[in-house]
């Protein structure tokens, strides 16, 4: 029996991963649940789930969600707070993290889960993009093992020998991101200027929280994901492309010297990575329907627009200039994109927020994770002045 923590079960992954758990009750079993601030979401999964621990990452709502199990009559531990989430992630309540928060929000808990030799459950690439070379220290020092659940990262790792191997030695020449190019495909850039959070969260493929929608019709997603594979797979930036690929069918693509290219397909739903993940190296039915190829119509492949998605060029940026640019990318974008949610900034003006703090910021050396939570403070400050300049 596995017993698994979804940190953000409230959320997106989160929902799917409990679908999934609940397919196979002898295998798996949640045995702690956590969320922000929804109380009453919380409280409604643990009445179903029974876990061992609750964790409401808001402490002004932890008496309110011991109130409501207690008149449920769910017995279970309660916490709250980034301590508790963190806590939860490395404990004894579970062998198994679905790191699932979205957000730099999501790094301690994943850290810790890392640091305590658990089964990762990677979701929540943000924190892999602020911290890459510290989470892999972390895996390493903790014993436990990384599956990512990001589709395309998935995807790359059912198509490496072992999952995770030394790619120059194991003849591997590119790993292929495709991405579905997101709701904006094919817009020129004018055409975007005064495009709504409605119409950015409406993604074509895929069903998922509002900042991944978001990242996902900038391209940032995909640059994000860039950074994330370069740091699992230990691919250089040269050797890592995106190819946009609309019917996101084929999840991701790898090319090895003799020229055979391995690639990955399913129907767009994350239970599918999520399945995988848990039940890693065996395979468990997911709930995911059969991908019928031959009512699927053409499948088309085509390069990203890089001079409209600027992200994706500044995400290759950050990752070629090294250090604690991505941290800075990431920090900047979170700000960018919540400030676009709250209709206080244009959708074009986040690519141009980023670079304007990357550009403040220049590159320096990853020392330890205080230094890097410290420039992420500073990466947010100055992206929120920029704002503040440009909406007065
Ligand atoms: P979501 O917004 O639907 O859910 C986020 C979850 O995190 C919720 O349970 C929420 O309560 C919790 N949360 C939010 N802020 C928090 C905070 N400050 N502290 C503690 N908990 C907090 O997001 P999602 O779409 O499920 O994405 C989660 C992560 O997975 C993101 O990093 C995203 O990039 C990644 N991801 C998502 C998908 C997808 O299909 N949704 C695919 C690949 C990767
Ligand atoms: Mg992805």
């Amino acid at each position: 029996m596995r017993n698994v923590a979804v940190l953000g079960a409230t959320g997106s992954i989160g929902t799917s991963t409990l679908d999934v758990i609940a397919r196979h009750p002898h295998r798996f079993r949640a045995s702690v649940l956590s969320a922000h601030g929804n109380v009453a979401a919380l409280a409604g999964l643990c009445e179903r789930f029974r876990p061992e621990l609750a964790v409401i990452a808001d402490p002004a709502l932890e008496g309110e969600l011991a109130r409501r199990l207690a008149s449920a009559g769910v017995r279970c531990e309660v916490a709250s707070g980034h301590t508790a989430l963190a806590a939860a992630a490395s404990g004894g309540w579970c062998d198994t993290v679905v790191a699932a928060i979205v957000g730099a929000a999501g790094l301690d808990s994943t850290l810790a889960a890392a640091r305590a030799g658990k089964r990762l459950l990677l979701a929540n690439k943000e924190s892999i993009v602020l911290a890459g070379p510290l989470l892999l220290e972390a895996l390493r020092a903790g014993g436990g093992e990384l599956i990512p659940v990001d589709s395309e990262h998935n995807a790359i790792f059912q198509c490496l020998p072992g999952g995770r191997p030394e790619l120059a030695r194991s003849g591997v020449r590119r790993l292929i991101l495709t991405a579905s190019g997101g709701p904006f495909r094919g817009r020129a850039r004018a055409e975007l200027a005064t495009v709504t959070p409605d119409q950015a969260c409406k993604h074509p493929k895929w069903s998922m929280g509002r900042k991944i929608s978001v990242d996902s019709a900038t391209l940032m997603n995909k640059g994000l994901e860039v950074i994330e594979a370069h740091h699992l797979f230990g691919a250089p930036a040269d050797t890592i492309e995106v190819l946009v690929h609309p019917q996101s069918l084929v999840h991701s693509l790898v090319e090895y010297v003799d020229g055979s290219v391995l690639a990955q397909l399913g129907n767009p739903d994350m239970r599918t990575a999520i399945a995988h993940a848990l039940a890693w190296p065996e395979r468990v039915e997911a709930g995911v329907p059969p991908l019928d190829l031959a009512a699927s119509g053409a499948l088309q492949f085509e390069a990203p627009d890089l001079d409209t998605f600027r992200c994706l060029a500044l995400a290759f940026q950050a990752l070629r200039a090294g250090g604690d640019a991505p941290a800075v990318l990431n920090a900047a974008n979170e700000v960018a994109v919540e400030a676009f949610l709250a209709g206080a900034l244009p959708f074009l003006a986040i690519a141009e927020v980023v670079e304007a703090v990357l550009a403040e910021l220049p590159a320096q050396a990853v020392v330890d994770v205080e230094s890097l939570v410290a420039r992420d403070g500073e990466a947010r400050a100055t992206a929120r002045r920029l704002l503040l300049a440009a909406c007065s």
